[in-house]
C-alpha cells in the first residue's frame, strides 16, 4: 500500500538520477525517475524520454503496462505536465504560498489552477498504482521541479517528503556547458533561478518534511548519506543501496548515464575544477557566487 512519495528537488545535472537509482535499490522503494514527464514521453515520440530505462519504449515496457492495468485508464490520457503560462504560474505560486485552501478553491473555476491540480491528483494515482504493482510503500520521484513538490504537498501533505539535492553551482554550470552546449551565463543563471525557486517553494513546509544533501557528499560517502536518508524516510538502511545497479529499473527521463549499464561505480565529477578558466570562474562568481556560498560551497 502506498505510504509516501519521496520527491527529489534539485536543478538539473545535480546527481538526481544517481540518487534515484541508489534509493530504488531498497526493498521498500520503487524509483520512477521524472514522473511529471510521463505525459510527454507517451505522447511525443520525438521526446528524448520516450525510452524507459529497461530499453523498451514506455508504451511497450511491461512495468508501465502493469501500472496502466492497475490504474484502469490508458497512461497516455493521464495529464502529468503542468501548464507553462508564466503569468498564471506566478499567480499560482503566490496563492499556494499564501493559502492552500484558497488554491484549491481557485482550482474550481480557474483553468490553469484546475489543470495543475488535476496533474497533482494524477501523480498520486500513479504513485498508488506503482506501489501496488511493485508492492513497495515508498515511491521516489525525481521530477526535480520545485513547483511540483509544492503542488503534491498542497494536496496530501502527510504523504510527501522532500529531499533537497544540492551540487556546487560551478559543477552544475560546467556540466550544462559540456553536456548541453549551454553558455556559461545561461547555465549559471538557470542554476540560480532553480535554487531560488526551491527556497521559495519550501516556505511554510515543516522542517521534518525536508532533508538536505549534497551531491559531493553522496559520491564521497554513499553509505553515510543513504543511512541518513533512510532514517529520514523511516526505513532501515540496506547495504545494497550503495551499488549503482541499473538492472530491473524502469526510470523515466533523467541523465542518459542510466542506460550505460557497464558504468556501475559512483564517481564524483568535479571536472569543473580543472576545466573552468579563471575568467569562467569570475563570471560565475558575479552571477551565482553569493548563493553558492550560502549553500555551503566556499572554496
Ligand atoms: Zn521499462
Amino acid at each position: 500500500m502506498f505510504e509516501k512519495v519521496i520527491y527529489i528537488a534539485s536543478d538539473c545535472r545535480s546527481g538526481s538520477t544517481l540518487l534515484d537509482l541508489l534509493l530504488g535499490n531498497h526493498d521498500k522503494i520503487t524509483s520512477v525517475g521524472e514522473l511529471w514527464r510521463l505525459e510527454e514521453c507517451l505522447n511525443n515520440p520525438k521526446s528524448h524520454c520516450h525510452i524507459c530505462m529497461c530499453g523498451k519504449s514506455i508504451k511497450e515496457c511491461p512495468f508501465w503496462e502493469k501500472v496502466e492495468y492497475m490504474l484502469g485508464v490508458p497512461l497516455g490520457k493521464i495529464k502529468t505536465k503542468c501548464h507553462e503560462k508564466l503569468i498564471d504560474r506566478r499567480l499560482e505560486q503566490v496563492i499556494m504560498l499564501l493559502n492552500h485552501k484558497l488554491f484549491i478553491f481557485c482550482s474550481y473555476f480557474l483553468n490553469s489552477f484546475k489543470h495543475d491540480m488535476e496533474c497533482a491528483v494524477n501523480m498520486f494515482r500513479l504513485y498508488d498504482a506503482i506501489s501496488k504493482v511493485n508492492k513497495t510503500p515508498f515511491i521516489v520521484d525525481s521530477s526535480k521541479v520545485a513547483y511540483y513538490f509544492r503542488l503534491l504537498y498542497l494536496l496530501q501533505p502527510e504523504k510527501v517528503k522532500i529531499i533537497f539535492l544540492y551540487r556546487d553551482g560551478r559543477g552544475v554550470t560546467y556540466s550544462k556547458m559540456r553536456e548541453e552546449g549551454m553558455k556559461l551565463e545561461e547555465a549559471a543563471k538557470g542554476w540560480v533561478k532553480s535554487n531560488r525557486m526551491m527556497e521559495i517553494m519550501k516556505l511554510g513546509i515543516p522542517k521534518n518534511k525536508i532533508f538536505t544533501i549534497k551531491y559531493e557528499d553522496l559520491c564521497k560517502q554513499p553509505s553515510k548519506v543513504l543511512e541518513k536518508i533512510c532514517h529520514f524516510i523511516g526505513i532501515g538502511f540496506q547495504k545494497k543501496m550503495t551499488r549503482l545497479d541499473k538492472c530491473g529499473k524502469h526510470i523515466i527521463g533523467g541523465n542518459p548515464m542510466k542506460f550505460k549499464k557497464e558504468d556501475d561505480r559512483i564517481i564524483l565529477d568535479e571536472s569543473w575544477k580543472y576545466s573552468m578558466t579563471e575568467k569562467d570562474l569570475k563570471i560565475f562568481e558575479q552571477i551565482a557566487g553569493k548563493i553558492n556560498k550560502k549553500i555551503g560551497y566556499w572554496d
